[in-house]
């Protein structure tokens, strides 16, 4: 092959995805372990030992619970919120 047809050599560079894709990409993976385990189990995935939740299950959970955080009321709370929209 000559200098002339030979085609030109190309350079690929992969770029790192977005943290916060990586992370919406994680959960979407996460949560449909969690829904597939309900499915099957009515429940978390125990990963066959009693009282101790699989990896997956286990993580879903602490994520839920992180980002639900903003959103938890004390149930005192709860009710004067009910009281004064009454
Ligand atoms: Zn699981």
């Amino acid at each position: 092959m000559s200098a002339s047809t030979a085609r030109p050599r190309r350079v690929l560079f992969l770029g790192s995805a977005a943290q916060a894709k990586v992370l919406e990409e994680q959960f979407a993976f996460l949560l449909a372990h969690y829904e597939q385990a309900l499915a099957t189990h009515g429940s978390s995935c125990s990963n066959g030992k009693l009282g101790e939740l699989c990896p997956s299950c286990l993580r879903f959970m602490e994520l839920r619970d992180t980002l639900m955080e903003p959103f938890r009321v004390a149930p005192a709370e709860w009710k004067n919120r009910k009281a004064m929209a009454a």
